[in-house]
């Protein structure tokens, strides 16, 4: 996909991390894009490379961690072959990252205060203290946060895991970046919580435009807040399209056992929920053809032989399946 309205485009992206077991495909063909003012979701289960990705592009991968093939089009700028200073630039500035446990991500013995100022100044030096600290507190009311004084005087610990994931998100902001990346920020967080954070990230895509790749193990999440999602297992994209599309007419059989998974609200708990049956795959040893292949209850012949090509279904919508080959698609 291309075009004029897509913020950040990343393509055939391929990861890979060296350990004592062999090298681990933690990405093996990733492609997503966001586009301006909207929320993209990545969305799988744990290990299915959606976070790898989204480390990869902002070159934040660990020591042993390789990026092998693919490219991030940000702005016109690739940054997979961008270096570490212009990267660095990058983040902070263009893009911010909100982590999944603000707990730890801020230092205990600082104040929101110092910590938020910090941020701001780091990224523009030119900002005198005086300044800083008027648009933290400007901004952790944007955040929602009624005291935002008695809030930049407090350190973390005295305050609650929503409380800590709004300054986290007020610092992701306060250099006014142009994507916003969420990797999983509501996930260690309690349902209430849960449910204010993403009303938050709501108001700020509507309010100022923000757009944003919001990466979650939750379709139902993705339902709530997303314009658009890629469905990411063992590495591949199985699933790309608008959310609308994904609750109307998914065609892969994962994403169909990812719906079937989320509580309806007319479900009365009287019919268990469908659960995924079998082990997620070894990213030391993929499979030879659809990675998919062990846990799909539709496999046939080629799709333990070869890796299913990626379908253009039109209208934004696209999956990597051998039964579109078929002109089928899995009907649960
Ligand atoms: Fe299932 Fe085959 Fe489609 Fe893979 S390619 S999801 S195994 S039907």
């Amino acid at each position: 996909m291309s075009g004029s309205g897509i913020l950040l485009d990343v393509k055939g992206l391929r990861v890979s991390f060296s350990t004592p077991r062999g090298k681990v495909r933690a990405v093996s063909d990733a492609s997503f894009s966001v586009r301006r003012g909207e929320v993209t979701g990545i969305v799988g289960e744990s290990g299915s490379g959606k976070s790898v990705s989204a480390y990869a592009v902002l070159g934040l991968l660990a020591g042993n961690g390789r990026v092998e093939a693919g490219s991030a089009v940000f702005c016109g700028r690739d940054l997979l072959a961008l270096g570490e200073k212009e990267l660095r630039s990058v983040r902070g500035n263009e893009i911010s990252m909100v982590f999944q446990d603000p707990m730890t991500a801020l230092d205990p013995l600082f104040t929101v205060g110092s910590f938020l100022t910090e941020v701001l100044r780091s990224h523009s030096p030119q900002t005198g203290r005086k300044e800083a600290w008027k648009k933290s507190v400007e901004m952790l009311s944007v955040m929602g946060i009624r005291d935002p004084e008695d809030v930049m005087r407090r350190c973390p610990d005295s305050l609650s895991g929503g409380m800590c994931q709004r300054v986290m998100i007020a610092a992701a902001l306060l250099c006014d970046p142009q994507l916003l990346i969420a990797d999983e920020p509501t996930t260690a967080l309690d349902v209430t919580i849960q449910e204010e954070i993403l009303s938050l990230i709501q108001k700020l895509k509507e309010e100022r435009g923000m757009s944003v790749l919001f990466i979650t193990h939750d379709l139902g999440v993705v339902a709530r807040l997303c314009d658009r999602v890629s469905v990411m297992y063992g590495g591949f994209v199985m699933e790309s399209c608008s959310v609308d599309q994904v609750y109307s007419g998914a065609v892969h059989p994962y994403t169909k056992a990812l719906l079937s998974a989320i509580p309806r609200l007319d479900d009365r708990g009287e019919e268990p929920l469908a659960a995924l049956e079998g082990e997620p795959i070894d990213p030391v040893h993929l499979p030879e053809g659809c990675v998919f292949a062990p846990r799909c209850r539709y496999c046939f012949e080629d799709c333990l032989k070869t890796r299913p090509e990626t379908f253009d279904l039109g209208d934004g919508h696209s999956a990597a399946c051998h039964l579109l080959k078929k002109g089928g698609k899995a009907d649960v």
